[in-house]
């Protein structure tokens, strides 16, 4: 039952001609599938509304083939025949009684139209944002007016695809009509541009346009970030953002309010705490009488609460703990506060998008593989029989799959050597930033323990000769990877015989030992050839130490692939504010007493730097001693009573904490099953029916 203290997030409230069921309203958010992948995004935006999000919304909808984003894969309405596929998505959330709204974009100078090879517009003619090498045309007023008819007429088919919130967006420095409030790219001296008046008359156009084309059924809700966090070269909450919304203030039915850029909108959790956004977007209610959403990553319902009560927003928006877990409205609405799976800020997901594919979640496996191989996250056809099954390891990988299996009602034995859960989690949630991440461990041991079909051991190693001796049917092998400390990841592919190994760190030795580790005096010096977060973490944590830290990196920047969690910049600056040394571009060449020898990729050209310690970032080597062992007794296993063992996580595959979390899922959804099921693939979906194709 609910707990009345949370009775305020479950009122209805009125947008407009249209009413949410309650305060949770999914605000548009990309995934990754978008217009090529029409089924798994109806889908998966279908679960959300199953789970009690009273409001769900589409990602960025491409109002016209002069703003296409490709290679991502964003939604599209550029005519009608976008719109089956959208309907796709509007009935999935009607189904449940939840409102769907559609996010309609022109992306302006934010994109080079590769596919459609449309000029670029913008308000004043300029080199676009991304780097392409193409400059956007000065909109005339014939553009304006053009631009206006498109934006209407996606409004109305928006209207026909069954969408009861259509919104006017002008937010994440990707869109034409915040393209037309900024100084920065509004240099037009007509009506359009100068004073504030002039540059928010396109956007208050659009809205009133928007209100006279499907405001009689629709909801009309504008999107606006707030703050830039550029300072005076930005747009600020406390200036004209300000004055933006009390311009318009009664005009649209919502506001929606933000941060941006992106990388602002979506920090991490690395970066930032529940709730980051409030004291941007804090004032906008005392200026409208409108509902206002929007978001700051709430997981927790008393936060919740708080923030309605205290009248900071009307509706908890939410974008990431939709993804990590789409039934956590309908937890708190049956008082199981404890099962809601709290989204740890890693931004994966995110990184789903910026790499073009469907999105990926570390704390939800099922999340893209909803229509593709009919998961639900919280469903799991049950096993019959007494089913058995052994597995070794607790990390991610172990965890996930003694917590799915025992929810399919198999008898599970889960073994840890170590005297606590988590594996490389329990070591990676104490570095610098990351507690969030105990997540993943934390609301899967609290699972198992609820259950009665499963037995967990901790300071339980377990060698082939116990798992023989136990003969437990199916046995999973989760035993995980360690660092190598010989230098070999992606720029070096051969071990380095001249490191000084009495003088080398994993980040193992240093999760482990902290300060002691780099016990010995001299500079600590940290190879990253891993290139994502691990070394830039170890260099916060040793440079706290009040170590001097140079920074090594084959690459132009620090963790370039923290790009796609929106993070390499903040990572940066992070570790020049610490005064970290960084050396980019630079591979190791040589070591010797106190020094390191370092080669430029280049030039090839070398150079000495003193080194005390070398934290050696590169790459990790599966744990397979056991699965290795066990395969040499392979004919043992008959009258041991085993039938399967099975690698799964990092002992099969070392990747991300994501990747060990699906692994696990993945070997529980497949328990008892024979053979691998074809995957459903919509490119096939779409030649073999017409439904999406007008
Ligand atoms: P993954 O990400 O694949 O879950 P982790 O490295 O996070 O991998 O976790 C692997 C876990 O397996 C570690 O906690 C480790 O202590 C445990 N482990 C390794 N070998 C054994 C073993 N022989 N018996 C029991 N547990 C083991
Ligand atoms: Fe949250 Fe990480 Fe899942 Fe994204 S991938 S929803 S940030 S847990």
């Amino acid at each position: 039952m609910r707990d009345p203290r949370y009775d305020i997030l479950f009122e209805p409230v009125k947008i407009g001609p249209v009413t949410t069921p309650n305060r949770f309203y999914q605000v548009p958010h990309c995934t990754g599938m978008g217009y090529r992948f029409p089924r798994s995004e109806a889908r998966f935006r279908g679960i959300k509304a199953e789970g009690g999000w009273g409001v769900v919304s589409t990602q960025e909808s491409e109002i016209h083939p002069s703003t296409d984003i490709t290679p991502a894969n964003e939604a599209r309405i550029w005519d009608e025949r976008d719109i089956p596929a959208l309907r796709l998505m509007t009935d999935a959330v009607h189904e449940h009684g939840s409102l769907a709204a559609i996010q309609l974009v022109h992306n302006g100078l934010h994109t080079s139209n590769r596919y459609t090879r449309c000029s670029p517009l913008s308000p004043s003619a300029q080199v676009i944002i991304p780097e392409d090498p193409i400059q956007a045309r000065g909109m005339s007023k014939n553009d304006i007016a053009e631009f206006r008819r498109w934006h209407k007429a996606a409004a109305i088919r928006g209207r026909d695809a069954g969408f009861d919130i259509i919104y006017v967006y002008a937010g994440h420095d990707m869109t034409l009509l915040q393209h037309f409030l900024l100084k920065r790219y509004n240099h037009r001296s007509d009506e359009y541009g100068g004073s504030l008046e002039n540059r928010l008359r396109l956007f208050r156009e659009v809205i009133t346009d928007t209100k006279e084309a499907v405001g009689d059924t629709c909801a009309v809700a504008v999107r606006l970030a707030v703050d830039e966090l550029l300072g005076d070269e930005g747009l600020q909450h406390d200036g004209e953002a300000r004055d933006i919304i009390e311009a318009l203030a009664e005009l649209p039915d919502l506001w929606d309010v933000n941060l941006s850029d992106w990388s602002n909108d979506s920090q991490s959790s690395r970066f930032s705490q529940e709730g980051y956004q409030e004291r941007y977007t804090g004032f906008v209610k005392s200026v409208t009488t409108k509902p206002v959403v929007g978001v700051g990553r709430y997981t927790s319902p008393d936060t919740m609460v708080r923030v309605v009560s205290s009248g900071v927003l009307d509706l908890i928006g939410a974008a990431r703990p939709s993804i990590a877990d789409p039934f956590l409205p309908n937890k708190i609405e049956s008082g199981r506060i404890e099962d809601i799976r709290e989204c740890i800020g890693c931004n994966i997901c995110v990184s789903g998008d910026n790499t073009n594919v469907p999105m990926r979640c570390t704390q939800n496996p099922a999340v893209g593989e909803e229509w593709r191989r009919d998961w639900h996250p919280e469903v799991i056809p049950s096993l019959p029989g007494d089913q058995t099954c052994l597995i070794v390891g607790g990390g991610p990988a172990g965890l996930e799959a003694a917590r799915a299996l025992s929810q399919r009602g198999v008898h599970v034995t889960l073994s840890e050597a170590g005297h606590d859960w988590g594996g490389r989690v329990r070591l990676e949630s104490k570095l610098p930033g990351l507690a969030a991440w105990s997540r993943v461990r934390d609301w899967r041991v609290w699972q198992l323990q609820q259950k009665a079909n499963v037995e967990m051991y901790l300071q339980s190693k377990l060698s082939a000769d116990n798992i023989l001796d136990f003969g437990i049917a199916h046995v999973a092998i989760a035993t995980g990877a360690t660092w190598r400390r010989d230098g070999v990841g992606r720029v070096h592919r051969l071990p380095l015989a001249y490191l000084d190994q009495t003088r080398v760190l994993t980040p193992d030795d240093l999760m482990l030992h902290g300060q002691e580790a780099c016990s010995g005096g001299g500079t600590v010096v940290i190879f990253d050839d891993d290139r994502f977060y691990m070394a830039s973490v170890l260099a916060e944590l040793v440079a706290g130490f009040g170590i001097k830290t140079v920074f090594v990196t084959p690459s132009p920047v620090v963790a370039p692939w923290s790009d796609n969690t929106l993070e390499q910049e903040r990572i940066q600056r992070r570790l020049i504010d610490l005064d970290v040394e960084i050396i980019p571009l630079h591979s190791l060449h040589g070591m010797s007493d106190d020094s390191l020898t370092l080669e430029c990729g280049y030039s090839g050209r070398t150079r000495e730097i003193a080194c005390g310690k070398l934290v050696s970032v590169t790459s990790r080597s599966p744990d397979e001693s056991l699965w290795n062992e066990l395969n040499a007794s392979k004919e043992r296993w008959a009258d041991a009573g085993i039938s399967s063992i099975t690698r799964i996580g990092d002992c099969l595959t070392p990747g991300l904490i994501a990747n060990s979390v699906y692994s696990g899922h993945a070997y529980a959804r497949a328990f008892g099953s024979t053979g691998e099921p074809l995957l459903y693939r919509e490119d096939m979906a779409a030649l073999a029916t017409s439904d999406i194709n007008v």
